[in-house]
């Protein structure tokens, strides 16, 4: 299956990723993407950088050896509210984010508690896509989560660090069989992302391409596979690449 995007890499930048923003574009191009996206970590991860690099993105060239590249931010769900740890102010010149749960900046709580955080990050409309909802720590209602993306019109990341071997959230396989029924029940659009903080991995979604093969998930519903399907979620990218894509 044609797969020509990743949405989610992290940078040197993110404190505890490996690779430059250009060796990470580079291998996007080696590996003959469409659309390379960076989503570093907001400032509230340990580690990671201030929110002034989140403003400056106009600086960096948008085609890059024949690749689009998008600059986002992997946003932290800090509460059962839904705030984000990025201001509005910056959140309007980015263009795309996700926004996910991590233990340094949400500590478990109940089911409960985490479904309201999924809920309610998602009424936010510079939330593009909602990173890696598959972690046993974080326990979700995943028809209420389901239902709630549809409606909000946001993308449900399945993601192949979760998935592959060794990585630091476990039970993803079963928590996304659930949770993909739900979405093909829903019609929830989905979007594979490697998680990479290695240039290496940028584009790798071999774990995610199998669970979804395993769970018959419809390839329409599945927005790597070519640039027009993700320029709904994502409206920038009809503005910085006008001309007709060739995907
Ligand atoms: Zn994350
Ligand atoms: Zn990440």
């Amino acid at each position: 299956m044609k797969d020509i995007i990743d949405l989610h890499t992290h940078t040197i930048a993110s404190g505890h990723a490996y690779s430059t923003l250009s060796e990470m574009i580079r291998s996007a191009a080696e590996k003959g993407l469409s659309v390379y996206g960076c989503a570093d970590h907001a400032p509230k991860m340990p580690g990671s950088t201030h929110k002034f690099y989140f403003i400056n993105f106009k600086v960096i060239p948008r085609l890059q050896h024949g690749v689009r590249v998008l600059m986002g931010a992997e946003l932290n769900i800090l509460d059962p509210e839904g705030t984000v740890d990025l201001p509005e102010s910056t959140l309007e010149k980015l263009d795309y984010t996700v926004a996910s749960l991590h233990v340094p900046c949400f500590a478990p709580r109940t089911r409960e508690e985490h479904t309201q955080a999924y809920v309610n990050v998602m009424k936010n409309p510079h939330v593009t896509i909602i990173g890696h909802p598959d972690d046993d720590r974080y326990p979700v209602d995943y028809r209420t989560f389901a239902r709630a993306a549809k409606e909000s019109g946001k993308l449900v990341e399945v993601n192949n660090t979760s998935l592959a071997p060794g990585g630091s959230r476990t039970g993803a396989a079963e928590n996304y069989a659930v949770l993909l029924k739900y979405c093909k029940e829903y019609e929830v659009p989905i979007i594979i992302g490697s998680d990479a903080h290695h240039e290496n991995d940028v584009g790798n979604h071999r774990c995610a391409w199998e669970l979804l093969e395993r769970e018959h998930f419809p390839e329409e519903l599945i927005m790597n596979t070519s640039v027009e399907k993700l320029k709904p979620y994502i409206p920038v990218l009809a503005q910085l690449f006008p001309e007709e894509c060739h995907d």
